[in-house]
């Protein structure tokens, strides 16, 4: 590992954020869990633990829903103007742009992601899409509809009305983007909210829990509950007061998720796992794709849902593309997330390197080849090398299921029709990408990939405005956008005769 270089020093506020156990927010108070425990966050970059978080489970989720059902009702949420909302959503975004560098280093140090991505990705973008939500705050419309029924003259109209009290439950990649992400189109539509952060990555989200009151927002309009996801989260899932749950986070969880809200019928909606196709046809410009599919693999050490982890590149530039790959990658700066240059940092937690690493294990033992990388870096912190693995076919676990690290299989194909069969042939649809300079070819590729978003010639470019999510077992519902307001709305007809 590259270790030439300083980390970064704390800023005060940060040191002294993480020196004192961080209570949750319920009903606009910062509070200890009702047992009273607490649990650990760990610095991925060198082992420690960095801060502790107050440990709530149900009975504390009892409280957050109660508070949101509260200021839902009664609060002065429902009664606020479109326009008051969008204007209290404007405030939280510039108070965390204000804060932008002490965010940035808590992310930094509770997710491992190198300090360099939290200031350009992390932060500007959590900061961006509560900009993009506070704009639609006023947007949200019925429609007039022209009805036939009964040959009478009627006036029908629909109103689109908030759910009502929102769960949110979301994972350790991007913690406060999911934080942000989730919490713009609820606050826009006028839901109130309880947020459940990762175990693995609080702080973040905690620390813009600290933004809400200055922001205007009302007390109990957002609740924040740290806790583990079988007990916490579980009891979120399952609450018979909460009208919706989104969840962003493993299939496996997704489906759990489902089962749990069958009680009351919650609506649910889910971005999960992937296993995105990355397509490279000899006619591309080669020298774009090499790094366009480095990026879309290693960014955040390839913990990204949508990350293009099989490579298919067509035969006659395989060589050229596995050799451009392994040189770019091997060259990567893996390092502690607060030090300056890191271009990679650790993965997330103890678990995930070890998940990672079996997963390697078993491709090896099914004969894939490591041309770099192939384990852990180091014996400090959870970093692992980013590995491209040849030799590899559909049939092997490191194909066909998630692995949430710095893995990419490369695979040659020759023929487009075999090509889209295997692309498609996941249990996944999030996101896949066609590199090529045959304009025909990439949109008919583009039209026959089942996949929520397909990107010609570039990788992994999302924006508050677009919208994402996935085909079959990605996920329900589509997230960012204006779609993303259908999840947080329900519509009413309303008809009356006028003759
Ligand atoms: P990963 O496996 O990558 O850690 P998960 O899907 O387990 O991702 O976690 C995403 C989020 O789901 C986290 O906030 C976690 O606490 C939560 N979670 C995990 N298990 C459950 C569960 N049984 N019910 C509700 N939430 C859960």
């Amino acid at each position: 590992m590259a270790t030439a270089t300083q980390t970064i020093p704390i800023e005060k506020n940060v040191a002294a954020y993480v020196a004192k156990p961080r209570p949750m927010l319920i009903n606009g108070k910062w509070v200890q869990a009702a047992s009273g425990k607490t649990f650990p966050t760990y610095n991925p970059s060198t082992g420690e633990i960095l801060a502790h978080v107050a440990e709530g489970d149900k009975e504390d989720i009892d409280r957050a829903v109660a508070a949101a059902r509260a200021a839902f009702e009664k609060g002065p949420w429902r009664n606020i103007t479109p326009s008051e909302r969008g204007r209290m959503m404007w405030r939280f975004a510039d108070l965390l742009e204000k804060h932008a560098e002490e965010f940035a280093q808590l992310e930094s140090l509770d997710n491992g992601k190198p300090i360099a991505m939290a200031r350009m990705v992390d932060i500007p973008t959590s900061v961006d899409q509560l900009r993009y939500y506070a704009g639609w705050a006023t947007k949200i419309e019925g429609n007039t509809i022209p009805i036939s029924a009964y040959g009478a003259k009627y006036l029908a109209y629909t109103l689109r009305e908030p759910i009502g009290v929102v769960g949110q439950i979301i994972p350790w990649n991007f913690p406060l983007i999911m934080a942000t992400l989730k919490l713009g189109p609820a606050l826009a539509s006028g839901c109130t909210v309880v947020l459940k952060p990762a175990e693995q990555t609080p702080l973040t989200a905690l620390m813009l829990g600290e933004l809400v009151q200055e922001a205007g927002i009302p007390d109990g309009v957002i609740n924040i509950v740290t806790g583990y996801g079988e007990t916490a989260g579980a009891a979120l899932a399952a609450h018979p007061d909460v009208n919706k749950i989104a969840f962003t986070g493993s299939t496996e969880v997704g489906k759990l998720i489902v089962h749990a809200a069958a009680g009351n019928l919650k609506k649910v909606s889910l971005e999960l796992g992937g296993k995105s196709p990355n397509i490279v046809f000899a006619d591309a410009e080669i020298e774009g794709a090499i790094p366009g599919a480095t990026n879309g693999i290693f960014f955040n050490s390839g913990q990204v849902c949508c990350a293009g982890s099989r490579l298919f590149v067509e035969d006659k530039q395989f060589d050229r593309v596995v050799d451009g790959v392994s040189q770019l990658a091997s060259k990567i700066r893996l390092g502690p997330g607060m030090e300056p240059t890191t271009q990679m940092g650790p993965v997330v937690s103890e678990e995930q390197m070890n998940r990672v690493c079996s997963y390697l294990e078993s491709g090896f033992s099914e004969g894939a080849k490591a041309v770099v990388g192939g384990g852990r870096e180091g014996n400090k912190g959870y970093f692992v090398k980013p590995t491209v693995l040849v030799n590899t076919n559909e049939k092997m676990k490191v194909v066909r299921e998630e692995i949430f690290g710095p893995v990419v299989t490369v695979m040659p194909f020759s023929d487009v029709d075999d090509l889209l069969a295997k692309a498609n042939g996941t249990q996944f649809g999030l996101a896949a990408a066609v590199w090529t300079r045959d304009i025909k070819k990439a949109h008919r590729i583009a039209s026959e990939l089942r996949a929520g978003t397909v990107w010609i010639n570039c990788y992994g470019v999302l924006d508050s405005a677009m919208p994402f999510g996935g085909y079959k077992q990605s996920g329900w519902g589509r997230e960012m956008g204006h779609e993303m307001l259908n999840l947080y709305t329900e519509v009413k007809s309303v008809c009356t005769p006028i003759s």
